[in-house]
């Protein structure tokens, strides 16, 4: 036979296509998949001791042989198989529970190793449903893999179990492992003490000590973090060479005109964005940079400079919103920005009821804001040098081509991401690595940072009573708003927020209460969002679809629901709702959840009002699926690193460094080149 770790592992022995489709389940496709589809905890049955030794509450293994098996029935008409294991030492019974075929597998006179735990049943000693191992003659025994040694446990899923898994990995270990070639260059491997390839595939599986297994660890985690970083570094470095843009440059003296007609005066983080920005711009290497800041950062006055630079070289500008109510706002903006002072024109291009009519196509350039339309309507709309997309991950990375590709003889416009996701330094260095980045780390002056109490389920009525005097006191408005259950706006979300509402409208009377779901009609979604707007709500009570960046001034409370349930940079980006002006604002959040972890993560947002620290430490505490609804933000796929693990990323980035500094296109690596193509794991790409 033909060995190769591309196979399918459905072709191997005892797999076959029903539990080839649950190793599909959890991203099992290949032998090489199965081989390095790595356990999260080991067992420790590595004491193996004497029967007559043993002590109850001790996890060891018994090697014996079997006196007897038989099937027994309880008082209460449970069916249980039981045993007699018997060595030099002594004897031992064990039970095994739900497990009657075992009774046709093994047969007195066996040799058994068996690992468990040691407990009392009535007077007695007993094994209860231990892992088990037949052990053949000398001579022709393999390495024992479930029991007398530290037994690796699967991420497992129903009807794929640790036990199965661990007979298939030592199968294709044994067959395929001299197959797998270390990518990994050997001075690299050297310097940073590294365990080769094949050795860490080994003994991440079966390791002898469990710091055997933290050093193949390592090594699996370096490779992640070592094709991602080389990864992005090498598509940086194609779209360089291969990608050409117009130069737009803008003299210092025009820049300083256009930031002397704002109506405030810039902060330092947005001047050097703004600088960033206008060098990019300045060269015909098309721009990709990521703009990263606080809701209520500035972002939109950061783009209005590289649109302005855009208009000057004659050249049309775009900016992508998620929503209309953001295309609206971010039209307002930049018609006081561009359009009052600079006669810039400004077009707002919306789909949905809202008629938009596209203006002809002229020779002075333009402005075009606006949301998904602007895409449907690529066609009827001129060429565009500068393209600015707020909430990028809103978009699907072919939704953006069409805006890119339209573009004509192999020039693409320069491009601006914006967001308000704070995203962590190692993050920023590994899966944006091909991404210039901007960061506006505080907020314009004269903002009051926004008070924050985590408030127990014993104070709720007290600061229901609190929030109802404090709006009629200073005639402001608030936001509650109830969790996400699901990934997504379910029914039961929907629910729970319907069902809260009722209740609220009660407790508030005579305040007027609105409501705000996913599941509502966009007409609908706006309306609601507009009598908020208005005044004509004072409270709304949503789920967490209020919109990213959604502008309400008089908006002084925001009150969470089952704060836990939400991660400490989306409660950061949450409060930013709140606060638009001068007044005081408060950001309170409920929790039924007491325990002091609960109550002690949720107590850093009384004191940091940091997005990035924020997701740092989300990070930490909660993993980087926390952070960023993995997928859409394309840091899936990582099975092994961890990227709160910030001395390691540093450690790679150098690796990474010292390698393409000697060969910038791996062209003595061919290896990792393969490698590099192959990886499963996605880069941002804008
Ligand atoms: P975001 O970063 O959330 O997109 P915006 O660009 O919408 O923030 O800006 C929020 C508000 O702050 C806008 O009303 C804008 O005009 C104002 N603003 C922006 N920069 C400054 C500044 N340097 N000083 C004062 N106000 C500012
Ligand atoms: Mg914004």
């Amino acid at each position: 036979m033909d060995l190769q770790l591309s196979s399918l592992v459905q072709f191997l022995p005892r797999v076959g296509p029903r539990m080839a489709s649950l190793l599909h389940k959890v991203g099992v496709e290949t032998v090489y998949n199965l081989m390095t589809y790595v356990p999260f905890r080991y067992k420790d049955y590595s004491l193996v001791s004497p029967i007559a030794r043993l002590q109850p509450g001790e996890t060891v293994t018994v090697v014996g042989e079997l006196e007897y098996i038989r099937t027994f029935i309880t008082k209460h008409g449970k069916r249980l198989v039981m045993a007699r294991l018997r060595d030099d030492s002594g004897a031992i019974d064990i039970t095994w529970f739900n497990q009657l075929y075992l009774t046709k597998i093994l047969s007195a006179g066996d040799t058994l190793s068996v690992s468990g735990n040691v407990a009392w049943f009535g007077q007695k000693k007993v094994l209860s449903s231990p892992e088990y191992e037949v052990l053949r003659a000398a001579g022709e025994g393999k390495d024992s893999l479930h029991t007398g040694r530290l037994v690796p446990v699967y991420p497992e899923t129903e009807g794929l179990s640790s036990k199965w898994l661990r007979g298939r990995i030592a199968f294709v270990l044994e067959q395929y492992l001299s197959l797998v070639e270390d990518p990994l260059p050997g001075q690299i491997r050297a310097a940073h003490h590294l365990p080769d390839l094949r050795k860490a595939i080994q003994t991440i599986h079966f390791p002898d000590t469990l710091d055997d297994a933290a050093a193949a660890r390592e090594r699996l985690a370096f490779d992640e973090l070592f094709t991602l970083m080389l990864r992005s570094q090498q598509q940086k470095r194609l779209w360089k060479q291969t990608l050409k843009a117009h130069a737009m440059p803008l003299s210092a003296a025009l820049l300083e005109e256009f930031i002397s007609r704002l109506p405030f005066t810039l902060t330092s983080d947005q001047s050097k964005a703004v600088n960033d920005i206008i060098t990019d711009l300045g060269s015909s290497t098309p721009m990709n940079r990521l703009l990263e800041g606080d809701v209520g950062a500035g972002k939109t006055v950061v783009a209005a400079a590289g649109m302005f630079a855009a208009f000057m070289n004659q050249h049309n500008s775009a900016l992508l919103a998620p929503t209309q109510i953001l295309a609206e706002q971010h039209a307002k903006t930049l018609r006081l920005i561009l359009e009052d002072t600079f006669h810039i024109q400004v077009h707002l291009i919306l789909g949905g009821s809202k008629k938009t009519t596209i203006p002809p196509k002229t020779t002075v350039p333009a402005i075009y804001v606006g949301t998904h339309a602007l895409l449907t309507k690529a066609e009827k709309l001129p060429d565009f040098g500068f393209i600015v997309i707020d909430e990028q991950q809103r978009f699907g990375v072919a939704q953006r081509a069409t805006l890119r590709d339209q573009a004509k003889e192999d020039i693409v416009p320069h491009q601006l991401a914006m967001t308000a996701t704070p995203i962590p330094r190692t993050i920023a260095q590994t899966a944006f690595g091909n991404i210039d980045l901007s960061v506006l780390h505080s907020l314009p002056k004269g903002r009051i940072p926004i008070k924050t109490w985590v408030v127990a389920a014993a104070k709720r009525d007290a600061a229901y009573e609190w929030i109802k005097k404090e709006l009629r006191e200073t005639n402001s408005q608030a936001f509650i708003v109830c969790p996400l259950i699901d990934q997504s706006e379910t029914l039961t979300t929907v629910k729970a927020a319907t069902t809260e509402f009722a209740r609220l409208k009660k407790i508030f009377s005579p305040l007027t209460v609105g409501l705000l779901h996913g599941r509502m009609k966009a007409d609908e979604k706006t309306d609601a969002l507009t009598r908020l707007h208005d005044r004509k709500t004072d409270i709304l009570v949503s789920t967490p679809v209020v919109e990213v960046g959604i502008d309400i001034p008089e908006a002084t409370i925001m009150v969470i629901e089952a704060a836990e349930r939400f991660g400490l940079s989306q409660l950061h980006q949450l409060r930013g709702r709140v606060g638009r002006r001068e007044k005081p604002s408060y950001f309170l959040l409920f929790t039924e959840n007491e325990t002091p972890e609960v109550i002690n993560r949720l107590k850093a947002l009384e004191t940091v009002h940091n997005g990035p620290e924020l997701a740092e430490l989300d990070l930490k505490l909660r993993g980087p699926g926390e952070l960023f609804g993995t997928r859409q933000h394309g840091i899936a796929g990582f099975a092994i690193a961890t990227l709160s693990d910030t001395e390691l990323v540093a450690e790679v980035q150098r690796a990474v460094r010292d390698l393409t500094d000697k060969d910038p296109d791996l062209s003595q690596f061919p290896h990792l080149r393969e490698r590099i193509n192959e990886s499963k794991i996605e880069i941002i790409q804008s």
